[in-house]
């Protein structure tokens, strides 16, 4: 138990430090695209002009992540729950991803759920995509593909509740997969088949944790070899979806 609480807490300690990072990182980056600028009023029409133009893109790039690894880092649990809009949340991390995971990781994204609103609080549901993904990057150390897909069921038998309505995220790879004993013990704390250091067998813990507090279930597809298929079930917040139709069409600018 202190053991977890420690391990919460250098998680925390973490996400402070690379939003502190993202930020000093800005504001540096922030002087070199100034000066940048200044050197191209000088330069223009000059042969060097290209080089200069290289510096502000490249630095313009590197803003825009640091950007968004701060926006990222920055989302603290507050106990607060609240409709959240989880095609923009899955776009917004793949956004990350995409720029952080290693090239030979394809991601894509196919979100056809009708009713994407669900209850919850925003720290905990980044975590949720961002602890799946992770581990579907560290299950591909040769490559492979990443993919997220959305879609609206009713539940029918299992442990779903039949007349509740489910936004289902499935998070699937082309990864190792998993041998049926390992399957069986991933949700267990600490268990992890990851070597020390690397992991800490708190990841699909945490994700159990979070979706069985908002009334959801977890589906585990996995084949040694093939790949994994995780499907996160959470009940569909019904109420703000009408007024959230627009909010559809302005995906990606809503929100911090
Ligand atoms: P950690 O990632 O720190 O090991 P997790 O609780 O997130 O802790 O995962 C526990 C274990 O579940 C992992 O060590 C791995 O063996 C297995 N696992 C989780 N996700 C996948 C996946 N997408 N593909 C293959 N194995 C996985």
């Amino acid at each position: 138990r202190r053991e977890a609480l420690q391990q919460t807490q250098k998680l925390e300690a973490l996400g402070t430090l690379a939003s502190g990072i993202a930020h000093d990182f800005n504001n540096i980056l922030q002087i070199i695209i100034g000066a940048a600028q200044l050197l191209g009023m000088k330069l223009k029409n000059s042969e060097y002009m290209r080089w200069v133009d290289t510096i502000n893109t490249t630095a313009l790039r590197g803003a825009e992540l640091a950007k968004r690894l701060l926006t990222f880092s920055r989302k603290k649990p507050t106990g607060e729950m609240k409709p959240i809009n989880l095609h923009q949340m899955i776009e917004e991390s793949v956004k990350v991803f995409r720029e952080t995971f290693p090239r030979n990781i394809e991601i894509e994204a196919y979100l056809e759920a009708e009713d994407y609103m669900i209850l919850g609080e925003e720290a905990q549901v980044q975590q949720v995509i961002f602890n799946l993904a992770v581990n579907a990057r560290d299950a591909m150390p040769d490559g492979g593909k990443l993919i997220f897909r959305t879609e609206n069921r009713f539940g029918n038998g299992f442990e779903a509740d039949p007349n509740v309505e489910y936004v289902v995220m499935h998070v699937i790879d082309t990864g190792i997969g998993m041998s049926e004993e390992v399957k069986r013990r991933i949700f267990e704390p600490f268990f992890t088949t990851k070597p020390a250091g690397k992991g800490t067998g708190l990841g699909l813990s945490t994700v159990y944790g979070i979706v069985k507090s908002y009334n959801g279930f977890i589906k585990v597809y996995s084949e040694v070899g093939k790949g994994t298929k995780f499907s996160i079930y959470i009940p569909a917040h019904r109420e703000v979806q009408k007024e959230s139709k627009e909010v559809k069409v302005k995906v990606g600018r809503t929100g911090t």
